[in-house]
């Protein structure tokens, strides 16, 4: 339902949560937050209100200046913490909003190629499906071109590497993801509220599109793979 992202330069737990804050309008079951940290996904999830979520990170914090975060709305699977997002594999993590039409299909056949699942929902199998394309050896860019394609519905995507700490990708059809640009830092939201507290400067990403954000900024893939640009607007959402 609501996604942020943050590549940073400082701690981004928190800010993720006040992302996630900003969202509750949107109205959520469960949410949930994963930081790149160490050459480790740190992951926490709780269902219910974002403040099981705050008592998780206190108890068991989430460092990193990297990472993604998800109010979700449940369509596919209960409002249990195996559901919430981020879904992670050993190589990646990944936030969804929207449906995976096509899910149960390409659950049978990544259930038919060995990968076992954690949770009801159609989110997950991309995360498999994309870490069948890292683990095969693919870089993570090569990975997304390889799995969108194979999608079909409605989704805004934020992915985040195990072994890539300074990198997130997004990717959207159907479902709303803006761009966000501070100082040093690279943001992906749902919606430019979201982001109002980190930055103003935002670009809307079109039907199809997919970016890799690092600190030094975005590029932005059209979705027959080619390099695109997006124009960056003042937002009026404010702080
Ligand atoms: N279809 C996904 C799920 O049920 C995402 C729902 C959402 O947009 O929050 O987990």
């Amino acid at each position: 339902c609501g996604i942020i992202g943050i590549v940073g330069k400082e701690q981004v737990a928190d800010r993720l949560v006040d992302g996630l804050r900003r969202m509750e309008y949107r109205g959520y079951d469960s949410a949930g937050v994963c930081t790149v940290h160490d050459g480790e996904l740190v992951r926490r999830r709780a269902p219910g209100k974002l403040v099981n979520l705050v008592r998780e990170l206190a108890r068991d914090p989430a460092p990193g200046t990297t990472g993604i975060a998800h109010t979700r709305w449940a369509t596919h699977g209960a409002p249990t913490a195996a559901n919430a997002h981020p879904h992670a594999t050993a190589v990646l993590a990944l936030v969804h909003n929207g449906i995976i039409e096509n899910f149960r299909q390409l659950k049978d056949a990544l259930a038919a190629r060995g990968r076992t699942f954690e949770s009801d929902t159609d989110t997950e199998v991309v995360a498999h499906l994309l870490s069948e394309q890292v683990e095969a050896g693919l870089s993570p860019q090569d990975a997304v071109k390889a799995v969108l394609p194979q999608l079909r519905g409605a989704f805004a995507l934020a992915i985040a590497f195990k072994d890539y700490p300074d990198m997130l990708i997004g990717a959207r059809l159907g479902s709303p993801l803006v761009l966000g640009f501070g100082e040093g830092e690279t943001y992906l939201g749902s919606d430019a509220l979201a982001l109002a507290p980190l930055t103003q400067q935002i670009a809307y990403l079109d039907e199809g599109d997919w970016v890799v954000i690092t600190r030094d900024g975005a590029q932005v893939f059209d979705k027959e793979n080619r390099s695109a640009e997006r124009a960056v607007t003042t937002s009026g959402a404010s702080a």
